[in-house]
């Protein structure tokens, strides 16, 4: 048994989903379970009508609501010509709620997690409903499952932890049976339900991958397939550099770092599942499917440097205190106040005299900085972005750091950290310098043009 999960844009359009159905009839023989993601875009649709409904505006969110159905119902007929009636009424009746939930959080102007999760939980339910129809009409003996019957969580709305022990079973009596049958059950990645009361949850955003490899690593799967709209993982974003090449084989603690730090096109949780269980991972391109696309594995080869990942948007904290620094116990009150206001902490470099970290998040960024004065002098620099430079052997022979700062030239550096376990070189830099950076680091360690 394998499980294939399918990105926003391999199931975008009409023309995107029959590709998508060819490459399931491609692995038929191989036992699939499917993955879907909503159709490109409709997530952050949905996010934006919920928030735009909860602030009054329901002429905009109703709109925003249409829209989604028009764009559903087209690319339904384009799949299914006269046979799309039942698929459309079914999805129709969603958009029905969908408008319903606008007009009732209009009214209560509110906003939580749990119906925010509601709203965005629309898009998987509305895609996977599309796709069995359409693979259906392709031949293929596929069996729509609720997602939210499989993948059990806590009631963490928005970033909802899952129950292994929950998803083996309910994977092992809701879709064992159809696969063992010949059936190809479809799912919606990215949505759950809480254990218990059986409420819509969702995994966090990007987490149809986290879906397939949970359920590959309950039912363990012989693989994982990740389908996307790129050849694979690439030596750095191909929007951000666009000599970008392929790597074959990537190892998942780089695969793992470079999720973390940028590298979009895997979900950071994706990763642990599949490599406890030991199951291969790859990613692959549903626009080229006979690519070979990338295998992440346990046993990468050592590379010095296997690929870069950044991002802009990142706060950098830093507490300066001369006196308390070496005290015992500073570290752990320090990052205590990060856990009490759920602000994850990605890199960390000290001095004797201060620590500076960066965070993505600044949701509770004020009651954090509040806190942290009681341990020294708080300064925060915004629009700071990292670049990332990982590989195996990083650390080998010493030669890759001095290779990157060479590179990095008059680029200002505001951090640098080097992971104990010498997999990842981090440089905290002004946002907009995230590209510049990222090129030139790409020109040193990857010269040439990209594979064709
Ligand atoms: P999907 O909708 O299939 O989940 P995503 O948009 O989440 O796709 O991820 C695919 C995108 O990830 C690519 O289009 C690419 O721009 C981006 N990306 C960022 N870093 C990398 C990388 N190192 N290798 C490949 N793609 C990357
Ligand atoms: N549709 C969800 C999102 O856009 C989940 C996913 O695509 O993986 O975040
Ligand atoms: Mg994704």
């Amino acid at each position: 048994m394998i499980v294939l999960k399918f990105g926003g844009t391999s199931v975008a359009d009409a023309e995107a989903i029959r590709r998508t159905a060819g490459i399931v009839a491609s692995r038929q023989d191989r036992s699939p379970i499917v993955f879907v993601s909503a159709l490109a875009g409709t997530t952050n649709a949905l996010i934006g009508l919920a928030e735009q409904a909860s602030r009054g505006q329901l002429i905009g969110a109703l709109r925003a609501v249409e829209n989604s159905r028009d764009r559903h119902m087209e690319q339904a007929e384009s799949l299914l010509g006269a046979d799309c009636d039942e698929v459309c009424e079914e999805m129709s009746a969603m958009f029905d709620e969908l408008a319903a939930l606008a007009e009732a959080l209009s009214v209560l102007g509110d906003l939580t997690p749990r119906s925010l999760d509601t709203i965005s939980a629309f898009g998987e339910q509305l895609s996977s409903l599309l796709c069995v129809a359409a693979f259906k009409a392709h031949g293929l003996p596929v069996e729509h499952v609720d997602a939210r019957q499989v993948m059990i969580t806590d009631a963490t709305y928005g970033l909802a932890e899952p129950d292994p022990d929950a998803i083996a079973e309910a994977g092992h009596r809701l879709l064992l049976p159809h696969v063992r049958e010949g059936r190809i059950p479809v799912l919606g990645g990215f949505i759950g339900s809480a254990k218990g009361s059986g409420i819509t949850t969702t995994l966090g955003r990007g987490g149809s991958d986290y879906s397939a490899s949970l359920v590959g690593a309950a039912l363990q799967a012989e693989s994982i397939e990740i389908w996307t709209d790129v050849d694979g993982m690439l030596t750095a974003d191909p929007r951000v550099v666009k000599q970008a090449r392929l790597i074959d084989v990537v190892g998942f603690e780089e695969a793992a770092e470079l999720a973390a730090f940028g590298a979009k096109v895997l979900h950071p949780m994706t990763i642990a599942p599949a490599v406890r269980k030991g199951i291969p991972v790859y990613v692959l391109n549903s626009r080229r499917p006979e690519g070979t696309g990338t295998l992440i594995t346990f046993d990468p080869p050592r590379r010095k440097v296997t690929a870069l990942a950044g991002k802009g948007d990142v706060t950098l904290v830093k507490v300066r205190n001369p006196r308390m620094l070496l005290t015992e116990g500073f570290m752990l009150t320090l990052f205590q106040a990060f856990a009490r206001h759920h602000t994850s902490v990605d890199v960390v470099a000290t001095s004797e005299i201060s620590v500076s970290v960066t965070v993505d998040e600044t949701t509770h960024l004020e009651a954090l900085v509040t806190d942290l004065r009681a341990l020294g002098d708080v300064s925060i620099d915004r629009n700071r972005g990292v670049v990332s430079i990982v590989g195996a052997a990083l650390a080998d022979g010493g030669s890759t750091m001095a290779r990157a700062l060479d590179a990095l030239g008059d680029i200002r550096l505001h951090m640098v950290s080097l992971s104990a376990t010498g997999i990842n070189l981090t440089v905290v830099v002004d946002a907009e310098h995230v590209q510049p950076a990222m090129q030139r680091l790409h020109d040193a360690f990857f010269p040439g043009e990209a594979a064709p």
